[in-house]
């Protein structure tokens, strides 16, 4: 059994409500709430929910884009929400992030050749060392070494992702976070991108957390799913489970709305429209925080929080009624 390369325990964060011309603090919000999972080495775990549950949030709190309010980040033997500055330059060596916008997280000003080699300037790599790595990451992620002379404006959405990519394998790191990597691109370019971090993660031997709303890309390409609402994991467990036999309500309403290949499968799909907003997160329901548009809610379900636990499938799962492999929503609700 290998050891995890990352482990999240109980990690909570909190972002300010901010109102008024001055932005005065006025209250805060969960907005990741006592979220734990492990990443396995080599692994994608895919990260699923409608926006605002929180995945971003998420991401960002693992790297200290965003400082978790409380609860353990551990990369190997460090913890990384104690860390002190100097710690997180070595941390953020071994995980790095891609962003959703390629434009906006390329500085317009500054040559690509200087962007990607910027985070090996701050690990004190050579010139000459870091001119020639540059020159191997943007051939492999398929530009030419020429194209570090341009700036980002140059490139189209999909050539500034690869860039993204180059500058985020610069310190040849262990994890990546991927924050809705393709979803600011053309479909066309999309699969290009996904075979790209596909070929880098067997090369590099890299673990991925793939955050995004697209359920289909994150079928493709990860090998376990977490499926957030409201700031919480409310499933977690090996794609092929959590696609074929989701036990949360939640999750058999979210893949409800996904096509299937199998055309005999497809006709018999059945659409779960759920009722009413996702509530507001700075004032999440008591009990199981989806009971307000879960169809098979009880009375129990307004007073007591779920935890995750593993059902019969194997995933785990935070619900007091599970569906059981086969079972579907709308044969209950409609008991
Ligand atoms: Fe629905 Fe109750 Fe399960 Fe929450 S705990 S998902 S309200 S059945």
């Amino acid at each position: 059994m290998s050891t995890p390369v990352l482990e999240v325990r109980n990690l909570v964060t909190e972002l300010p409500i901010r109102a008024g011309v001055l932005r005065r603090e006025v209250g805060r919000v969960q907005a990741v709430s006592d979220v734990s999972f492990d990443l396995m080495p080599n692994e994608t775990l895919g990260v699923v929910g409608e926006s605002g549950c929180g995945k971003t949030t998420l991401g960002r709190s693992l790297l200290r884009l965003i400082e978790p309010t409380s609860g353990s980040v551990r990369l190997g033997d460090v913890e990384i929400t104690t860390a002190d500055r100097k710690s997180m330059i070595g941390i953020r060596s071994r995980l790095q992030m891609v962003f959703q916008d390629p434009y906006a997280s390329l500085n317009p000003r500054i040559p690509v050749r200087d962007i990607i080699a910027e985070p090996m300037r701050i690990h004190g790599v050579s010139k000459d060392e870091a001119a020639e790595r540059v020159a191997d990451l943007l051939r492999r992620v398929g530009l030419l070494p020429e194209h570090g002379n341009r700036y980002p404006h140059e490139f189209s959405g999909g050539q500034r992702q690869r860039i993204g990519i180059a500058r985020s394998l610069a310190l040849r790191p262990r994890i990546i976070i991927l924050d809705e990597p393709v979803s600011a691109l053309d479909v066309s370019i999309q699969a290009q991108v996904l075979n790209l971090l596909a070929e880098i993660q067997d090369e590099f031997q890299l673990s991925y957390v793939f955050i995004a709303h697209d359920l289909s890309v994150v079928r493709h390409t990860s090998d376990r799913v977490a499926v957030m609402y409201l700031g919480k994991i409310v499933e977690i467990g090996i794609r092929d489970e959590i696609y074929d036999t989701p036990a949360h309500p939640y999750t058999h309403s979210l893949l409800s709305a996904v096509p299937v290949a199998d055309p005999r499968r497809e006709r018999s799909r059945q659409r779960i429209i759920l009722q009413g907003d996702v509530p507001s997160p700075a004032n999440p329901p008591a009990g199981c925080r989806f009971h307000t548009r879960c169809p098979i809610a009880q009375d129990r379900c307004r007073t007591d929080a779920p935890e995750l636990r593993t059902v019969v499938s194997g995933q785990q799962v935070a619900c007091h009624f599970p569906l059981e492999p086969g079972q579907t929503l709308v044969d209950i609700s409609s008991r």
